[in-house]
């Protein structure tokens, strides 16, 4: 019989080392079935990893949709009896993600991008965490696969892989689900009561890489595998690529000391068009379960 959900991704956090003995891990989770499965596996398994497991909710203040994901994150920390930490955009940027997308004349799905991946490495990094854990799954992969090379951006493809190890600037990034396909993650969620909502992100038709992903379910029907042959190649081809990105060092934003390519970071200088402070983070405080 072929290997249960489980099995393979604990294989692949052992195989490929994704965590280390005293690590401290936060799983970003978002409410959705795909991180809450990443957090359930980590937190299971915490004890013979020997790491700490928390979670971190981004709450992105989108009216309903935020309100049921934050009441569903919070039912997930209690049944894993872990900490969790909510981030409130609005206690940062005094108003919530639609708004802030409006302000800066930019796509919601673009800003939300943008400041998901700044507060999943600056929030963990000030509170003492060293690795994030976030729930990509393989129809994931294919799709940022597929919209990075309709926009041209290769060098992004590069830096697909299971993990990204930790540099002076940032936290180590891991994706324990990377080779687990959506459906199953959905399977294995019901059959272990692991509580998530269906409630979809309001912004998400307007998510570039919605259709693509879907567009492979056919493809995938005919062909068993092809997700999986498809993201191993590509990453196969993408190493060749990688060589010339590793050349180029980011530097710390003089604000907040993030990662950028520049002097100041994209979020500090969405702060700055907004007439915010740069580099304030709102740290939030933990909710403890006994
Ligand atoms: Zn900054």
């Amino acid at each position: 019989m072929a290997k249960g959900l489980e099995e393979r991704v604990m294989g692949l956090i052992r195989g490929d080392r994704l965590v280390r003995r005293g690590d401290k891990v936060m799983v970003a989770v978002s409410g959705g079935k795909d991180s809450a499965v990443a957090a359930w596996i980590l937190a299971k398994h915490a004890e013979e990893l020997g790491i700490e497991v928390a979670l971190l909710h981004l709450d992105q203040q989108i009216h309903e949709y935020s309100s049921d994901a934050r009441k569903t994150v919070e039912k997930l920390a209690k049944q894993l009896s872990v900490p969790l930490y909510v981030h409130e955009w609005r206690k940062e940027w005094g108003t919530g993600l639609g708004e802030i997308a409006e302000k800066l004349h930019k796509a919601p799905c673009h800003v939300c991008g943008v400041l998901k991946r700044y507060y999943q490495n600056i929030i963990p990094k000030k509170l003492g965490y060293n690795v994030v854990a976030t729930g990509h799954n393989l129809d994931d992969s294919v799709g940022f696969i597929i919209n990075n090379l309709i926009n041209g951006q290769i060098e992004y493809i590069a830096k697909l892989a299971p993990m990204l190890p930790e540099t002076e600037l940032t936290v180590r990034k891991i994706k324990p689900l990377f080779w687990i396909q959506e459906w199953e993650i959905r399977k294995f969620a019901d059959e272990h009561s692991i509580p998530y909502t269906n409630t979809r992100c309001p912004f998400q038709q307007f998510a570039p890489t919605y259709h693509i992903r879907r567009s492979f379910d056919v493809v995938e029907e005919k062909r068993p595998g092809t997700r999986k042959a498809f993201v191993k190649n590509v990453m196969k081809l993408a190493r060749a690529v990688k060589k010339v990105n590793e050349t180029k060092k980011p530097k710390a934003c003089k604000y907040c000391g993030a990662p950028t390519n520049g002097d100041v970071c994209a979020v500090c200088k969405m702060k700055i068009k907004l007439g915010l402070e740069p580099g304030k983070i709102v740290l939030p405080e933990v909710m403890k379960w006994n």
